[in-house]
């Protein structure tokens, strides 16, 4: 009997372990497919989706176009002498081409309705809107322009305000090669435009000169003088002092711009 027993339970056992290694298995083989296979279906699905809705949004337009047309067709053709409302007509005395009533200078033709196919504000003629979009794009393209000059403005300060360092640094350093040179016992500059100019009273007649100054800005004017106070003198106009040689010059002064020494 124990022996059966033993062999039953084992038996069942088996079958157990069978049974969830059969199907483990299935599962892990058969699992990741299927989701594969499911999103495909989901993605097939959704495109179909968006094809209809599509297809219905151009259906649709279609309609309301092809509603308008035969809406205008049929508001441009006069009524047919078998219609109900004519025959009505016709049997008070009316004549087609004629007036309806009494008043001699009464119209003949019906009024004709403005057929809106469009999404433009009710009761406001197309021609108004494009106006209204023109205005809006005017002051959009004024308020644009308005920018720019205000840039344009603040660029042209900007210049001005590195014009009129410029400007003050030349001075500067024409000052102070004058008083360099003039130590060194020149008499005269190297080149008229190196030390301050005269008072246009004192200026001699020097054309080749003053054509040559005219070449120059007043920003390459500041760096031939600061070049050749730094060679000759080992000066600097930013530092404003006088080294002993080019080492110290080199050591000390961080380089020849207003820049360098800010
Ligand atoms: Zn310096």
């Amino acid at each position: 009997m124990s022996d059966d027993e033993d062999y039953d339970s084992e038996d069942i056992l088996k079958q157990c372990l069978a049974a969830a290694s059969s199907s483990s298995s299935t599962n892990i083989r058969g699992d990741a497919p299927q989701s594969e296979k499911r999103k495909r279906e989901l993605w097939k699905r959704q495109q179909l989706a968006k094809e209809e809705q599509d297809k219905a949004k151009k259906a649709k337009k279609e309609k309301a176009r092809e509603a308008v047309t035969t809406l205008e067709k049929g508001l441009s053709t006069a009524i047919e002498p078998t219609n109900k409302g004519f025959q009505l007509l016709a049997k008070m005395g009316y004549e087609p081409g004629k007036a309806l009533g009494i008043q001699p200078n009464a119209r003949t033709e019906p009024i004709k309705p403005i057929v809106k196919a469009n999404r433009f504000g009710l009761g406001k003629p197309e021609e108004e809107n494009k106006k209204h979009e023109k205005l809006i794009s005017e002051m959009q393209e004024r308020a644009s322009k308005r920018e720019e000059m205000l840039v344009d403005f603040r660029s042209q300060k900007s210049q001005l305000l590195a014009e009129k360092i410029i400007s003050r640094d030349l001075s500067n350093a024409q000052k102070a090669c004058r008083t360099q040179d003039v130590e060194a016992g020149m008499v005269e500059p190297r080149i008229p435009w190196f030390w301050p100019l005269k008072p246009p009273d004192e200026t001699d007649v020097q054309d080749e000169e003053e054509s040559e100054e005219e070449t120059l800005s007043d920003g390459e004017k500041l760096m031939e003088i600061t070049e050749y106070l730094r060679t000759l003198y080992n000066y600097c106009v930013w530092c404003g002092i006088r080294f002993e040689g080019p080492s110290e010059l080199d050591g000390e002064c961080p380089g020849n711009s207003r820049e360098a020494h800010d």
